[in-house]
Parts: C-alpha cells; structure tokens; sequence
C-alpha cells in the first residue's frame, strides 16, 4: 500500500548523555541543574559503557545535553572538550550526536559541526521581561545572545532545532514575535529543522511557582505557528508533556508533526516519564497517523556535513527507516 505521506508523524529514538548537570544559570523553572563544582563529570569510559550496551538498541541520536559553565570560567575549555570527545565517541560507535549544551562562540560551534550532525538550542522566549522574573539570575538567558547562535549557526550551516518555552510569564504576543524571529533567521539561512513547543510542566525541583501550560491552548498555539513559520520547518511537541491523547492527537491535527527524541528519560522534564514507541503507535494509529522514526537531520541537509559524517548518515538512513527519506 502507498504511504501517505500528509499522515506521518516522527520521532528520533534517541538516548540523551549529560556531561554535567552543574549551570552557572539559576533559571526558576529548572528541574535539571546542580551547583557549579557540586556533582562529577561524565567521563569517557562511563560513556562508553553506556553506548556499548545502546548498539543493540535500535538507538540512532545520541543527544549530548549539559548544563553550561560560565564562557570565562577556567574550567570552560575542559567542559568544552569533554562535550566535543563525548560527540567523537558516539560517532565513533556509529551514532550520530545532536549537541544541546548552551550558547557557544562561534569557534566552540564551528569545532562541534565536525562531530555533529545538527545542533539545538531553545530560545525560549525573546521577551527581555523574563530577565526580571525567571532569568533573573540566568546571564545566559540574553535574547540577543540566543538569537546570535541560530545566527551562528545559519553562517556555519549547521542544522538547527530551537524552540519556545511556554507558560513562563510571557505574553501571546510574546510567542507570535519570538516565531517571528525565527522564520526571519531561517529564511535568511534555511537552516532551522524544527521549532519545538514546550508546554512549561512543574517538576519537583524548580521554584517558581505557577502552574503548567494548559495544554488545551495548545492546538491553538500550533496552528498559529504553522501560519507564522515556513512550511519546510517541522513543528515539535514532547508527548510526555501532553499527557491527554486526545489533545495530543489533536496537537497533530494542529500542523505538529514530529514527537522528537524518545529515550528512557526526559532529562528536562524528569517527573514526566516518555511514553514509549508502541504506546505512541497505539494512540497515532487509530487516528490513521504513522509514526515513522528518523535521523537527527532531516535529508535536505545532509550535503552540509562533512564526508565522513555523511556516511555515517547514509548508513542510517538505509538501515533505520528504508520506508521513507527521514
Ligand atoms: S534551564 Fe538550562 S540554563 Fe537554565 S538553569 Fe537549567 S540547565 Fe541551566
């Protein structure tokens, strides 16, 4: 039977390495960081342990998430060559690394580009009122500075995946100009893959204190961003956070249509466990959605990479998902 290619939803199977959970930020809502100098480092051969016993797993994306120190800090250039060897071992036993650590220079990212096969970086919201309330004390949280990595990245062209945070004190108005901005850098680049919309969901952890994104607003959010972005970016929405099946299939009725990486745990959100690929099937199918997985960079992009990364690519591409070209 043909594919109908207008009834197909993504996902990466994914497992996510975290260098280090320690951040120089003190964003309210994070249920993710630890103190500066206050948990260890992963080490290499901790890694690789792990990988190891990932081969056998159908696992394609390694997503390497950290929290980030501080960019004069002595200790940035050792978190920044444990993140660039972490993205050399993955690729080395055959996966291919996404990196999602925080603004970089410009030299950090034109390093990462040769071990990665895309990048990431959430900007959240641009509004600069959040820098009195939940980013208070997070100097990365910089709009200027968020925007100038998709520009980064753009300039080097790296395949990007950003996004926005909702439900953290912003305005309506405030989401259709932070969507804004990313459809101008991408159409001054044609670079940015996804733009993931992240319901704000109260961990354990964090302290501010207000309650979760409704995720009954969020059909309408998607169908607004489908209008404001251009029609070769992919809409994202994490299935943990919508926990209702019917409002996440009406999420993809919306225009979202990838559930992005899908591993054992949400680094991000903890306390919302994944639901997994066949729990995923069960609530799609009935709805005549498919759930296809995919890479971590969509096809149109893979002349980006390097020789070598392409290759690795190529191997994946044949051997994850012969039915389509994701
Ligand atoms: S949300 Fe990210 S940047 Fe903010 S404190 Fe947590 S880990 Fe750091």
């Amino acid at each position: 039977m043909p594919i109908d290619y207008s009834r197909i939803v993504t996902y990466s199977p994914a497992y996510t390495i975290v260098p280090t959970y320690e951040c120089f930020n003190r964003c309210t809502y994070c249920n993710f960081r630890t103190e500066p100098g206050k948990s260890p480092w992963m080490s290499l051969s901790a890694a690789e342990s792990i990988l190891k016993q990932l081969q056998s797993q159908n696992i394609c994306e390694i997503l390497i998430l950290s929290g980030e120190v501080y960019p004069y800090s002595a200790r940035r250039q050792e978190w920044f060559q444990l993140i660039y060897d972490l993205c050399g071992l993955a690729l080395s036993m055959e996966f291919l690394p996404h990196t999602n650590v925080g603004p970089l220079s410009f030299e950090e990212m034109q390093k990462l580009k040769c071990v990665n096969v895309s990048m990431g970086l959430m900007l959240e919201q641009l509004t600069p009122k959040l820098l009195n309330t939940v980013h208070q004390h997070a100097p990365s949280k910089l709009s200027a500075v968020r925007l100038q990595q998709l520009q980064w990245a753009g300039e080097l062209q790296i395949p990007f995946t950003t996004g926005l945070l909702l439900g953290i004190g912003e305005t309506e108005d405030d989401w259709w100009e932070t969507l804004a901005a990313i459809s101008n850098v991408h159409q001054r680049y044609h670079h940015i893959q996804e733009v993931i919309l992240q319901p704000h969901s109260p961990g354990n952890q964090q302290t501010f204190n207000a309650p979760p994104f409704d995720p009954h607003q969020l059909p309408e959010v998607i169908a607004k961003a489908r209008q404001i972005l251009p029609p070769d970016i992919t809409i994202q929405i994490p299935p943990n956070l919508v926990k209702d099946k019917q409002w996440l299939l009406a999420c993809i009725e919306a225009g979202a249509r990838d559930l992005g990486g899908i591993g054992p745990k949400d680094e991000v959100n903890p306390d919302y466990p994944h639901l997994q690929e066949q729990a995923l099937r069960e609530i799609l199918q009935p709805a005549w959605w498919k759930l296809v997985p995919r890479l971590p960079i969509y096809p149109q992009f893979d002349s980006w990479l390097s020789e070598e990364l392409q290759t690795s690519v190529r191997r994946w591409r044949n051997t994850l998902n012969p039915v389509s070209l994701l």
